[in-house]
């Protein structure tokens, strides 16, 4: 048996995570958070949070999520770098090898989110927060008046497309293909839309704008004629699909065609003591207050399996 046996173990520091650590933590479960490979999750990347209820003037989203790693620090959560290597679920208590050492725990909540999937050119990388953007919903205000594109041919850049409608006076649809994954309805919706326009069989080759710090447009190249362009617009939104991070569990949890952990009751796996929330079980809402709702639940669970279990 090894020495010390955690009552719950939290993996990752988004939303979700923090909210999990807040409750546990009032629950005197001492819950050790991992941080994980991208510390703060999606809303460490975000600027402006204008629609997170109790700020009435919005919150910038490293601000939001720190204010949240000091609540749940408060009543005792422990906060600690690395990530997880693998887990053996089928133990009890959980072994979680963390690569220098293996922690073992009660009960694991599974907060490590979704990744957004980008383009990967540096141009973009230096323009995140800056004009380019993953959500649509988080930053769409900031374009009002202003032309933009979105990149992506799923039912998410429809979406995003369609929402960001509201504020900016054009959107370019840029798509490198001209067949499309959306469904049939949401393509329909954004090709009659009189603000959207579609550029297909074209890619982005460089965001423009990074020595301003502000985006100033777009260098494509269509993939067929070879020809470049510059589409001047003021934001990029990517909406080329997200990774949930649950590739260690395979196997061990039921994962959907996509990756993301199957659950029941919003988030029960299939291991008990085991529970998953946010956006690595999320792909519909995939919001901040959502994430944070199922890691009040994923706490609640906790607490309950523990007492359950003579704890
Ligand atoms: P998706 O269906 O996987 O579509 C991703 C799109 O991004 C594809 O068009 C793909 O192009 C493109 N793409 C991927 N990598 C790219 C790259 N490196 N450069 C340029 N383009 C790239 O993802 P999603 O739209 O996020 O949807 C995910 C799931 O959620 C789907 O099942 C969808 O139906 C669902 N969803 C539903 C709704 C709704 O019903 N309201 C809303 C949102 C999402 P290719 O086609 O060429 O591969």
């Amino acid at each position: 048996m090894p020495e010390t046996i955690r009552d719950t173990v939290i993996l990752g520091s988004g939303c979700s995570g923090l909210t999990a650590a807040i409750y546990t933590a009032r629950a005197n479960l001492k819950p050790l958070v991992l941080e994980g490979h991208e510390p703060g999750g999606q809303l460490s990347i975000t600027t402006l949070v204008e629609n997170f209820p109790g700020f009435p003037e919005g919150i910038q989203g490293p601000q939001l999520i720190e204010n949240m790693k000091q609540q749940a620090s408060r009543f005792g959560a422990e906060f600690r770098m690395g990530h997880l290597v693998s887990a053996d679920l089928s133990k009890r208590p959980f072994a979680l090898d963390l690569g220098a050492e293996t922690i073992h725990a009660r009960t694991l909540i599974i907060a490590s989110g979704a990744s957004a999937r980008w383009l990967g050119l540096p141009s973009e990388q230096a323009l995140i927060g800056h004009g380019v953007s993953s959500c649509a919903t988080c930053d769409g205000f900031f374009f009002s008046g202003k032309e933009i594109a979105v990149i992506g041919g799923g039912d998410s850049a429809m979406e995003e497309a369609l929402f960001l409608t509201r504020f900016a006076t054009r959107v370019f649809m840029i798509h490198r293909r001209d067949q499309f994954r959306a469904s049939r309805i949401m393509l329909d919706r954004a090709i009659a839309h009189p603000k959207i326009q579609f550029v297909t069989n074209t890619v982005v080759e460089e965001v423009l704008g990074v020595e301003e710090k502000e985006v100033k447009g777009l260098r494509t190249r269509n993939v067929l004629t070879g020809e470049e362009s510059i589409l001047h617009v003021s934001g990029m939104f990517l909406a080329i699909g997200h990774e949930p991070n649950a590739k260690m569990f395979a196997g061990q949890l039921d994962l959907d065609e996509d990756g993301y952990i199957k659950t029941q009751n919003y988030v029960l796996t299939r291991v008990q003591g085991v529970y998953a929330c946010g956006d690595v079980q999320d792909r519909r809402y995939r919001q901040a207050i959502t994430a944070a709702g199922t890691g009040c639940m994923a706490a609640l669970e906790v607490e309950k399996y523990l007492e359950e279990h003579g704890r």
